[in-house]
């Protein structure tokens, strides 16, 4: 079997140069002193979006959401976060391959995304001291055919859908031919980067169709962060996957400056539900090196996810708000005066599995490291 690499071929590199941007200068609405200082950002965490993507920003808004979440932030070089704050590379059984819980693998198949989101808790796959990651296709099948138990194989990177469609396609073969492969996932953000990326390349489509309807499943993961990037074009995207046979869910962080209102996330919930592709997870801020300015204290996260899941109908209530941490998925079930509870949703170590705690409360915290359990009800619980 060929080797996939995970540089782009000619023909995608060229098909992408020209829908993105990566120099700053091409931002002729932001003033020259303003693209000078973030210029020195871009050399730690450098730019990337498409033109599809600017032309959603308002920018005669300097808190602009779209613009935030895509347009470097001098504070970004501001000291916090380590580069791999969930501890992924503890979790690396081969290149670009990780396996936490039993019955899910990813692999890290691309490392390229369509824009670059500035809160991305992997920038340490983007940034002037970049990992490389270096994916082989042959181990991480053979790791998967192995292994029985594993039934999920998420997609991710980097942007699985910045491969060429012929290099996908020959991954996602290859995984339907393992019998105990029953879900394929592919996690991506050109919905909201790039739709036409979807909705124009027949050959994914039938890809898609074709092995997701057989003993396996394909599960888009989307990423929408606002309700901004449904725009029809967008829209359009989702409805070519759902007519191949494609579920899709969305999943996005609650970021400081771009969803962290209680009236936006609700908008984005509503309007993904009604768009048939539900709200899945929504993450705490990873404590990441880069994404200081868009972290978000717990408490207010907790309670800000709350009011907008409150009143809104059908599956999107059956969103859960997580930490990705290094020990498991920690879902935050609750608050009172005192404590915040937390649960296991998924975990690495069996003893954590399920497993419901309590911390003290504490409004400034942004991570579970930065909470005290509290004894007491652990012992009761
Ligand atoms: S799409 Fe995902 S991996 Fe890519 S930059 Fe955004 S958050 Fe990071």
């Amino acid at each position: 079997m060929a080797r996939v690499h995970t540089t782009l071929s000619p023909a995608t590199s060229a098909r992408t140069e020209a829908r993105c941007i990566h120099h700053l200068e091409h931002l002729c609405d932001l003033p020259r002193t303003e693209l000078r200082q973030l210029a020195q950002v871009t050399r730690h965490f450098p730019f990337r979006a498409s033109n599809y993507y600017l032309g959603l920003i308002d920018w005669s808004d300097p808190a602009d959401p779209i613009r935030r979440l895509i347009v470097p932030n001098r504070a970004e070089v501001e000291p916090w976060g380590t580069r791999d704050a969930s501890h992924e590379q503890d979790y690396t059984v081969a290149p670009g391959v990780q396996h936490k819980y039993p019955s899910t693998v990813l692999f890290l198949c691309s490392s390229q995304c369509g824009g670059l989101c500035r809160y991305c808790f992997r920038k340490r796959l983007f940034g002037a001291a970049r990992e490389h990651i270096k994916f082989d296709i042959v181990e991480a099948l053979a790791y998967v055919a192995a292994r029985p138990q594993v039934s999920n194989v998420l997609l991710t990177g980097g942007d699985p859908l910045m491969l060429p469609t012929g290099q996908l396609s020959r991954i996602i073969a290859s995984l339907w031919e393992i019998p105990h492969v029953r879900i394929i996932r592919i996690g991506s953000k050109m919905p909201a980067f790039d739709p036409d990326r979807i909705g124009s390349d027949h050959e994914l489509l039938q890809t898609l169709d074709h092995y997701g309807s057989g003993h396996a499943r394909i599960q888009v993961m989307t990423h929408f962060d606002h309700p901004r990037e449904l725009t029809p074009r967008a829209l359009c995207a989702l409805q070519a996957l759902h007519a191949h046979g494609v579920a899709t869910v969305n999943q996005c962080p609650i970021s400081a400056g771009i969803n962290d209102d209680p009236l936006v996330l609700r908008a984005l919930f509503e309007a993904l539900s009604y768009a048939n592709c539900p709200q899945y997870y929504a993450f705490a801020v990873r404590p990441t090196a880069g994404n200081k300015p868009f972290r978000v204290p717990l408490v207010r996260a907790y309670e800000l996810f709350g009011h907008a899941i409150a009143g809104i109908p059908g599956l999107a209530k059956t969103a859960r708000l997580v930490m990705s941490h290094a020990s498991g998925k920690i879902e935050i079930v609750g608050l009172d005066s005192n404590r915040i509870y937390l649960r296991y949703h998924r975990a690495f170590a069996p003893a954590d599995r399920g497993r419901f705690f309590a911390c003290r409360r504490d409004d400034n915290a942004f991570w579970l490291d930065d909470l005290q359990v509290d004894n007491g009800i652990a012992a009761a619980c």
